[in-house]
Formats: C-alpha cells, sequence, structure tokens
C-alpha cells in the first residue's frame, strides 16, 4: 500500500519544493525578470489559456537577459502562434488518452509506463500530453494496487519506466514506497525515470533520492530531459556527476526545436556538453504532432540534413538516434537518414 509519509523538518526537499511554488506563472513578469519588452508579445500570452504557463526560476537563470529570441525562453513563452489550427495536429498525437488502467500505460511489451504525478514543475509549450486527461489518469490508492497487481501478472513486463507528467513531482518518502513495492515483484529488472525537474530545478537531486535509487534491488536509470547546452549549466553537472558515480545510468532525450536547436552546431554543442557531465545522448526526437506547436516543427529533410552533420563532427557515441513516435507503434520509428555513416 502507498502511503504518504510526513516530510521531516529541514528536509531537502523543502527547498525544491519552494522552488516549484515560486515558478514565474506569469509573462508579464518573467519578461520583467528577464529585461524583455513584453509590450511586442502580449497579444501572445492569451495562449496560456490553452496551457498555463509555469517556469522555475532556476530554469529563468539559464536565459540570456534582454534576448527575446534566447533559446530557452522560447521552450516556455505563450505565443499566438499556439492557436493556429494546422492539418495533423491533434489532442493526441499518439493515442494515449486510452490506458491499460488509469496512470498505466503498456505500449511495449516487455515495458509499461507509469503516471506518477500528472503536473510537471515546468510547462513545455510544446509538450505532447499539453491534452492530456491527467485528472482521469492519476490514480488512488486503489489505482495504484490495481497497477502493480497488473505488473506483477505480467511476467514479460522487465522494466518500469516511471513518467507523468514529471515522476519526480512526487515526494521521496512517496518514491521510495513505489521503488520498495516494484522491487518486490521478481521479474523486473529496471526502473527508468523520465524526467525534466532537475534540469529545471536541480535541487531536485536529492541525496535521499540518489540513495533510494543507487540502493534498489533494479538497476536505476534517469533519463533527462535537455534540449540546449545552456540548460546543462555548472550546478546541475555537478549534482549529476554525484549520481553517475552512484551507478545511476544517465541518459538524454532532446526534442528538435525550430528556433531552439534546429542547427548543427547547436546540437554538437549539447552532445559535448552532455557527455562532459556523464550523460549519453540517446534521442532526437521530431516533434509530436501535438495541436498549438506545430511552430516548432522542423521538416523531415531538414532533420536529416542536421544529422549528416553530427555525424560528420560527432564519433558515433555522441550522435543521438532521430526518431519519431507514431500512436498505436510498439516501439519508437528510426528514421531513416538514407546515409552510409562511416562507424567512430
Ligand atoms: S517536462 Fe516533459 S511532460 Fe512536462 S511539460 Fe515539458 S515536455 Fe511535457
Amino acid at each position: 500500500m502507498l502511503a504518504i509519509i510526513p516530510l521531516k523538518q529541514g528536509n531537502l526537499h523543502i527547498n525544491w519544493q519552494k522552488e516549484l511554488g515560486q515558478a514565474f506563472t506569469s509573462p508579464e513578469q518573467l519578461l520583467g525578470y528577464l529585461k524583455i519588452d513584453a509590450a511586442p508579445w502580449q497579444a501572445g500570452f492569451a495562449a496560456r489559456r490553452l496551457f498555463p504557463m509555469r517556469v522555475p526560476r532556476p530554469f529563468a537563470d539559464k536565459m540570456v537577459k534582454g534576448d527575446a529570441q534566447d533559446p530557452l525562453l522560447r521552450q516556455v513563452l505563450p505565443l499566438g502562434e499556439e492557436f493556429a489550427e494546422v492539418p495533423g495536429f491533434v489532442t493526441d498525437p499518439l493515442d494515449e488518452h486510452d490506458s491499460a488502467l488509469p496512470g498505466l500505460l503498456h505500449k511495449y511489451r516487455s515495458r509499461v509506463l507509469l503516471v506518477v504525478r500528472g503536473g510537471c514543475a515546468i510547462n513545455c509549450r510544446y509538450c505532447f500530453r499539453r491534452h492530456f486527461p491527467y485528472a482521469e489518469n492519476s490514480p488512488d490508492q486503489a489505482g495504484w494496487q490495481a497497477a502493480l497487481a497488473y505488473i506483477t501478472t505480467h511476467p514479460e513486463i522487465n522494466e518500469v519506466i516511471l513518467s507523468g507528467g514529471d515522476p519526480l513531482m512526487a515526494k521521496d518518502n512517496h518514491l521510495a514506497r513505489l521503488f520498495e513495492e516494484l522491487a518486490a515483484i521478481p521479474h523486473l529488472k529496471r526502473l527508468r525515470i523520465h524526467t525534466r525537474l532537475p534540469v529545471v530545478i536541480p535541487a531536485r537531486l536529492t541525496d535521499e533520492l540518489r540513495e533510494l535509487l543507487s540502493t534498489s534491488r533494479l538497476q536505476a536509470v534517469m533519463v533527462l530531459h535537455i534540449n540546449h547546452a545552456n540548460e546543462l549549466d555548472d550546478e546541475l553537472s555537478q549534482r549529476l556527476n554525484s549520481w553517475r558515480q552512484a551507478g545511476i545510468t544517465l541518459l538524454n532525450q532532446s526534442v528538435l526545436l525550430a528556433g531552439v536547436n534546429d542547427d548543427a552546431d547547436t546540437l554538437c554543442e549539447l552532445s559535448e556538453r552532455l557527455f562532459s557531465a556523464g550523460i549519453l545522448p540517446y534521442y532526437l526526437h521530431q516533434l509530436d504532432k501535438v495541436a498549438g506547436a506545430a511552430h516548432f516543427a522542423v521538416e523531415d529533410t531538414k532533420a536529416k540534413a542536421l544529422m549528416a552533420e553530427l555525424l560528420a563532427q560527432l564519433p558515433g557515441f555522441l550522435v543521438p538516434k532521430l526518431v519519431r513516435e507514431i500512436g498505436g507503434e510498439a516501439n519508437k520509428t528510426p528514421i531513416d537518414l538514407g546515409l552510409e555513416p562511416t562507424l567512430s
């Protein structure tokens, strides 16, 4: 049974939760903080009706003051383009809104995805789950037991992916109980956490959480979501280094986004910085065609040309796989680059 245990006073969790509570939710305040004139952007702020704005201060601190085209700002600022109705861009691009059980998606044979928390610390404007009905997919205690029972009775599942929203929105004591319940299921081998929270609030990488993962029977993998080298500053790199030294595998997936990272130098710099921090570039996703995000889309022809440049400039292990998710498909679909890469 999963239960919430009260936090101890002085616990490090307070810090990240405080940061969460102080996130910018108003574009005017964020632009004021960044010393950018809000007037030219004002008309687009109504897009908050479609998807609220949420930007933690540590992430805003990585943006360049005075630069309205900052690649981190572009990921979070509501714009008028979100109202555009573009053919092919829909509310449920991956056919996810009907799950096996509330909070549990069984898309891949050996892996199951648990929606641990509906919310995120940051609201990325291109998010493929910006219309996801989290309210219907947030299990209560009985729902959790049903999800665990489902995993227990499916021996083909060897990996649980904690997702969301962002699973690290859950408190450490809640996660501890969940990890314990999962580790007791004998056919599980791995626990994978998909998260962007440490990127936007590095204090979320608590020592307690690292200890929980590094001492679990299950092999722990953390897949970060970093789109631009500026998101990976020294503080985050140092914290992640201790996680890697504790034996937690660190991978990264990015989304290819127009105006954010759609040029080869930016992607090369990202791969280099990831590797310096002990993180392997894993996937580069083509944008999921979610309504409201068409202005972030990059044509396949351009994506392939970028990949050719990455293959020419980087060693093979620093080149992420270019993939796209297709609703109903059992796996991510690699995009054929039509190249004969030289192995290195
Ligand atoms: S952190 Fe991930 S799930 Fe959350 S809003 Fe951003 S892209 Fe979506």
